[in-house]
């Protein structure tokens, strides 16, 4: 099996939950198919009637894994799901979520979006105290310092254990009577709330919501918890507040673009950082062209700013997935082919803007830009959406060591003559702000761009190493 690789950034995890619902188990699979773009490698669901809990999950894709049966075994009104998108390895299906586990206060399920920053040092703590942990994810030692809390309420217990963690995390927490979500103080990763007939959801993005015919009620809040159950919703405050610092990367790249993240539509977002884009880093061109389907929103915004015609000049097969068989011998460049094919007859004798989100190792763009020449252009001006991703993110996306990104090692020039492109630019810092309507960067993290890290994080190359194999199983 050959990886694809597709040298992006990628989106760890999807969440959704409904409490008060006959269909709680079905809802929850649309709405993770809703959020599939958010992890693609498990899928999982637990349900409750008020009796216990029932979980399902495993590898693979939510439509390939969940069948009719077991759809059908996955009985009562609250059901909440998680997808997940992981490193390779042998941790993959060990690392599945929902994690669900039985202690003193009964059994509780928990799935994560996020990333602790401290939960290396906390594991060790809990595991020189006497706690076997079931998985390499560093979710499970939230529901170990649950487990251990003398709290008496079940709030209380979880904001106790919350408190004690540091970094990003969008939550939901399911007991046989309950539905929590939380979020972390700063915002990282998104979580919304709707409403169907009287139930009430929890999701990662409303595109879960339109699905499903749901309304938009508002987001959790930065630093909320919001607790579900036959009493209503009601909201606390568990933790001392932060200045928001949410992913400007979902704007980029990882939220569908007809969610609204923030309070604010995704694909408004990306036609604005095409148009700033066109506007500082202009082309003498003939066309503009996306990356498909990374840079489609960037890119029609560069053709709305510029004049220039938006071409669709390659096509994307949607329906490859993160890996394929290779024919024995190997022909140039096929990894790229098998999700991208250039549009000759669009392309012959042209000037092109090709448009993307990002370049993060450099590999992939090369061989996009070598393709859209063999295919006859005449000129190929790269246009990235977002400025120079020169650090990693510690705060829930799979990224890189610095040391593999090519902006963190590389000037601009030696990017542009790297990937063989004629002209190569970003989109300014201010710019990125600027379009997403936080033009004093008061609102999102940057950190990936600017390294200004909001919460503290080790940046020892070696750390990071056994880090990412830890997480790798
Ligand atoms: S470091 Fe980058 S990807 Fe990570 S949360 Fe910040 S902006 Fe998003």
């Amino acid at each position: 099996m050959t990886r694809l690789d597709d040298d992006h950034f990628h989106d760890e995890c999807g969440l959704f939950g409904i409490f008060g619902h006959p269909e709680a188990a079905r809802l929850t699979y649309l709405g993770l198919y809703a959020l599939q773009h958010r992890g693609q490698e498990s899928a999982g669901i637990v349900c409750s009637d008020g009796t216990g809990l029932r979980l399902e999950k495993g590898l693979g894709l939510v439509a390939d894994f969940f069948d009719d049966a077991k759809l059908e075994s996955l009985t009562g009104d609250r059901a909440m799901g998680h997808v997940r998108y992981s490193t390779a390895g042998p941790s993959v299906a060990l690392n599945a979520q929902p994690i669900v586990i039985d202690c003193h206060r009964g059994p509780i399920a928990l799935g994560h979006n996020g990333n602790l920053v401290n939960a290396d040092l906390l594991r060790q703590e809990l595991e020189s105290a006497g706690s076997i942990f079931q998985s390499t994810s560093d979710t499970e030692v939230i529901l170990h310092l649950y487990a251990r809390s003398h709290r008496e309420k079940l709030e209380d217990a979880i904001a106790a254990s919350l408190t004690k963690v540091r970094g990003a995390f969008s939550l939901l927490f399911m007991t046989k009577d309950a539905l929590v979500a939380a979020r972390d103080p700063w915002g990282f990763r998104p979580l919304v709330i709707g409403q169907l007939e009287g139930a009430t959801i929890v999701c990662s993005e409303t595109c879960a919501l339109d699905l499903i015919d749901a309304d938009y009620v508002r987001e959790v809040e930065p630093g909320e918890m919001v607790v579900i159950d036959r009493q209503g919703l009601r909201s606390f405050r568990p933790f001392p507040p932060e200045q928001p610092r949410q992913c400007i990367f979902e704007h980029v790249y990882f939220a569908r673009p007809d969610s609204q993240i923030f309070g604010r539509n995704v694909l408004v977002s990306r036609l604005a950082l095409g148009r700033q884009l066109a506007h500082e880093a202009p082309a003498d061109a003939d066309i503009v062209v996306p990356v498909p389907d990374s840079g489609i929103g960037a890119a029609l915004g560069y053709s709305q700013e510029s004049g220039l015609p938006y071409q669709w000049g390659l096509i994307r097969n949607h329906y490859v997935g993160r890996t394929f068989i290779e024919p024995r011998q190997s022909i140039r460049s096929f990894g790229v082919k098998v999700k991208l094919n250039p549009v000759r007859s669009i392309l012959q004798g042209k000037r092109v803007v090709l448009i993307d989100d990002s370049i993060v190792r450099g590999t992939t763009m090369r061989k996009i830009v070598r393709m859209v020449r063999e295919a006859g252009a005449r000129e190929v001006h790269v246009r990235i959406s977002s400025p120079p991703t020169t650090g990693p993110c510690y705060y829930g996306i799979d990224t890189p060591l610095k040391s593999e990104l090519i902006a963190a090692n590389e000037p601009v020039d030696e990017i542009r003559r790297h990937i063989e492109a004629d002209s190569l630019a970003y989109l300014s810092h201010e710019g990125l702000l600027a379009a997403v309507g936080d033009p004093d960067g008061a609102r999102h993290c940057t950190a990936c761009f600017s390294g200004r890290y909001p919460v503290p994080v080790s940046t020892s190359e070696d750390q990071l190493k056994l880090f990412a194999e830890a997480r790798r199983g």
